[in-house]
């Protein structure tokens, strides 16, 4: 008899770990609420990115003049673009399931919840079905945090989720927050046209990145008339029928007609019976307790945002394949763990901000000796042939093996260039490796040649 493998909510943990244990001859179940593909392709990854390219096309055509070209500014149909984001949505949930199908995955609609360790049951529209499990993963996921000092009406006061279909534009929009969300939802707001103001806690955005990144979108958004507020913390919200008063611990206040909350996740745990599985919690998140993503229960396995690892897609996504893997006993012989640190990561602004690895300020911090070679773009011909020479690549590497342990690209396509330095961090790749790769020219790649000589 195959091994029945139970999945409860179907993001990209969900919906990878089934795909890949159904490969690897399991019996596999994924219990899903909403969407297959989950809050990353409904709310979050998806929607923001492709509100995002319409932006960055308007924002294109703005510039077309130094192009040679000459055009009349388009204006925006909100209704055309949520159309388009439905599409792009309803087309990924379409194929997800398809691949899930072809793999023999039996999608269940409903809220799962464990009523044991070894069982979970299924709400349905139909009622109440049960899955007996030999393995069971928790990929439920996280929704936006809500503060206590302002209330969310979806209208005037927005989180993330409210912010894909307006019906019109905000005028004047406050952000608060300014991490990776509040940032790309300043660039794509300010993009669309709206007027935006940036509650920015700490006195850079960004904090904790590298101050040089941080500045060059700073920068961005002065250009883009961003009004920031540093070293302010938003303390209420006042609404009325034509705006909101967004309150400041210091005093400050700032008028605007919409606000957008953007102040961090929680993770989706609430009636999911984990105790009476007898799972155990670290703080609001589903503890785990090894390298494999076990719970406490050594068949229970936890994936994804609920697991309070690195909040990202991508992380999602390697997480489940490498749990399904696990369940199917492949990682009884030696196996590469996932490593967090080790994840690209990258910021939809503009210019765009991508990570791998070990930062300089860390390595500088933790007194590490480190080689940091710097190249900007304006030095590559196709940054000029494409009109945009803003940026750099930085290269973090060992100074004596010149291994590479990080790099940081900022500049048009940085979360494209990034996979390079990913594959040499995750493979302990040289310096030497890159220089040596014969890459297309004129490219922007050839910035990383250049910084890995
Ligand atoms: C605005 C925004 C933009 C983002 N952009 C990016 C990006 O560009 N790149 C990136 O890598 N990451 C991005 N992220 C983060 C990314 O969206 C998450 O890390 C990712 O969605 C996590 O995947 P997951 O599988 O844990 O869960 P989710 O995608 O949250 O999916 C969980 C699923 O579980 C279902 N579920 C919950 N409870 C139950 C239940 N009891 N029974 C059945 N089903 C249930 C839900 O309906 C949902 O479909 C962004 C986040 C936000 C907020």
């Amino acid at each position: 008899m195959p091994l029945r493998f139970v999945i409860i909510g179907g993001g990209p943990a969900g919906t990878q770990a089934a795909t890949t244990a159904a490969r690897l001859g399991a019996q596999v179940t994924l219990v899903e609420r909403d969407l297959v593909g989950g809050a990353a392709h409904l709310w979050d990854c998806v929607p923001s990115k492709a509100m995002i390219a319409t932006g960055d096309a308007l924002d294109q055509i703005e510039e077309s003049a130094s192009m040679g070209l000459v055009s009349a500014m388009p204006t925006l149909d909100t209704e055309l673009l949520r159309n388009r984001i439905n599409g792009i949505t309803e087309r990924l949930e379409r194929q997800a399931t398809e691949l899930l199908v072809s793999q023999g995955v039996e999608i269940v609609r409903g809220t799962g919840r464990l009523v044991d360790d070894h069982h979970v049951v299924a709400d349905t529209a139909d009622g109440e079905r049960t899955f007996e499990a030999d393995a069971v993963m928790v990929s439920t996921g996280s929704r936006p945090r809500l503060p206590e000092w302002a209330k969310v009406d979806g209208e005037r006061v927005l989180t993330t989720r409210d912010a894909y279909t307006p019906p019109v534009l905000p005028q004047h929009l406050v952000v608060v927050g300014s991490g990776v969300t509040g940032v790309e939802f300043v660039h794509l707001f300010t993009s669309l046209g709206s007027t935006v103001t940036l509650v920015v806690s700490r006195n850079q955005v960004l904090p904790g990145k590298d101050p040089e990144v941080a500045a060059v979108l700073e920068d961005d958004f002065v250009r883009r008339g961003v009004q920031l507020l540093k070293g302010a913390r938003a303390s209420g919200i006042d609404v009325s029928d034509d705006g909101v008063v967004v309150r400041c611990d210091d005093g400050r206040s700032v008028s605007a007609s919409h606000a957008l909350l953007a102040i961090g996740s929680i993770p989706n745990t609430e009636s999911l019976g984990l105790d009476a599985a007898g799972v155990e919690m670290d703080g609001a998140w589903i503890r785990s307790v090894d390298h494999h993503m076990r719970t406490n229960v050594p068949h229970i396995y936890v994936a994804g945002d609920v697991s309070g690892k690195l909040p990202l897609s991508s992380v999602a996504t390697m997480q489940g394949r490498k749990i399904a893997e696990h369940v199917m006993g492949l990682h009884k012989v030696g196996h590469r763990h996932l490593d967090y640190e080790k994840a690209a990561s990258a910021i939809f602004t503009d210019p765009e901000i991508a990570d791998v690895g070990l930062a300089e300020a860390d390595a500088f911090a933790e007194g590490r000796k480190v080689r940091v070679t710097k190249v900007p773009f304006a030095s590559t011909a196709k940054a000029l042939i494409n009109g945009d020479p803003r940026g750099f690549v930085k290269i973090i590497s060992d100074p004596y093996t010149g291994v590479v342990l990080g790099g940081s690209i900022v500049g048009r396509h940085a979360a494209e260039l990034i996979s390079v330095l990913a594959v040499a961090v995750t493979n302990g790749l040289t310096v030497s490796d890159i220089a040596e790769s014969i890459f297309v020219h004129p490219s922007l790649a050839e910035a990383l040649t250049d910084a890995a000589e």
